[in-house]
């Protein structure tokens, strides 16, 4: 699912996501590596191989559409679909494809034991994960279900619980860790009560910043995510050290398409928002939001050119993008047509890093990655 036609490319360097996942693998219990979105918008397959490399085993995506693609390429390892089946499509693969889904409502554990009973075998069975809500109130079971839960589960046969998951809504707050604390004593009652009626299963809460600063959270499965692409969620709080040896693997180039002088007091592109405050010189960049690089970046952001730092002047178009050059043309380092330009990432202090651009852009790293990542990648 690429944006085609474009000259903004995405460039993935697989060994820092390896890097990455040996960093959030020290600790106690099994790292699953979150691979949902196309693997944050740097490529689920390629992604998954270079982590099954690494000893990655338990891959975690978001669709069962996923995990079928994600099986289909050759991965051997335990495939987890987050939001679990929706259609009928989804229910008819599980079995097949060994794929364990997140369950979090009735509806769906009556439906996974109509297709277990007709699927799966005792000595084959259909695995499953049991979702709880423990604070973030999106999907999942409370921990008052359980007795019910367990009544229901013990006449299912094919159907084998060998999960139980919550998700954690505050982690990355240090403000806010009170509530995460409190959402890891509810998964623990949890965990408690579905032992104590003889469920043998793998506890898995902590995202990225759960493994990284919430030791008691970890459980026997942590499910990393954002910490792989190398963003450390701390960045900029006064627990930066927690994530400080994440390296970010994705960076992004387009080419200088011309380089033209704007008289002092001239504006550029639509709406005449940005004027020239002296004489001059502008590249036009060969990206925009068609490429999914913000409008709303327009007079906000800045790009890295050799190194340096040059701010957006004036709107992000569809297909094109000014910045000022006029610093580097008057330093001597003259700007060529065809340069490359980098939109994230680069070399020298002008780097861009992910929070940054995150910043400007309005957002969180997440969707920069997911949106950047629909372009045409290379990989290192
Ligand atoms: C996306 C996701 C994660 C990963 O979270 P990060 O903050 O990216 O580490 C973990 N668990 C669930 C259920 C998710 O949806």
């Amino acid at each position: 699912m690429a944006i085609p036609y474009n000259k903004l490319r995405v460039q993935v360097d697989l060994n820092a996501i390896r890097h990455n996942y040996r960093q959030l693998s020290t600790g106690s219990g099994n790292t699953f590596a979150v691979v949902k979105a196309d693997a944050y918008g740097h490529g689920l397959i390629p992604v998954a191989r270079a982590l099954a490399e690494e000893g990655a085993d338990t891959f975690a995506v978001g669709t069962v559409g996923e995990a079928v693609h994600l099986r289909e390429s050759g991965c051997t390892g335990r495939i987890l679909s987050l939001l679990g089946p929706v259609d009928s499509d989804d229910y008819a693969a599980l079995a097949p494809q060994r794929i364990i889904p997140f369950v979090g409502n009735w509806e769906q554990l009556v439906r996974l034991k109509e297709t277990a009973a007709q699927n799966a075998t005792p000595e084959s069975p259909l695995e499953i994960s049991l979702k709880f809500d423990t604070g973030m109130a999106r999907l999942g079971f409370h921990l008052e279900d359980v007795p019910r839960l367990l009544s229901v589960l013990t006449d299912a046969p094919g159907l084998k619980p060998v999960m139980a998951s919550s998700h954690l809504a505050t982690a990355d707050e240090p403000d806010n860790w009170a509530f995460a604390r409190e959402q890891g004593d509810i998964f623990q009652a949890v965990l408690d009560a579905l032992r104590h009626g003889g469920l043998d299963v793998e506890g898995n809460l902590a995202n990225t910043a759960g493994i990284l600063a919430h030791g008691t959270l970890h459980h026997q499965g942590r499910r990393a995510g954002i910490g792989l692409y190398g963003c450390n969620p701390f960045a900029g709080t006064e627990h930066e050290s927690l994530g400080a040896e994440l390296r970010p693997a994705m960076e992004v180039t387009a080419p200088v398409v011309e380089v033209h002088p704007l008289a002092k007091g001239r504006s550029v592109s639509y709406g005449c928002t940005w004027k020239a405050p002296r004489d001059c010189v502008v590249a036009i960049v060969a990206t925009g939001y068609a490429d999914a690089y913000s409008r709303g970046l327009s007079n906000r952001g800045s790009m890295c050119l050799n190194g340096t730092r040059v701010p957006i002047a004036g709107r992000v178009c569809m297909q094109l993008t000014a910045v000022d050059v006029t610093d580097l043309a008057e330093s001597g380092h003259g700007v060529q047509v065809g340069d490359q330009v980098h939109l994230l990432g680069g070399r020298g202090p002008g780097k861009i890093t992910p929070e940054e651009l995150a910043d400007w852009w309005g957002t969180i790293t997440y969707e920069v990655f997911c949106l950047l990542g629909l372009n045409p990648k290379e990989y290192r």
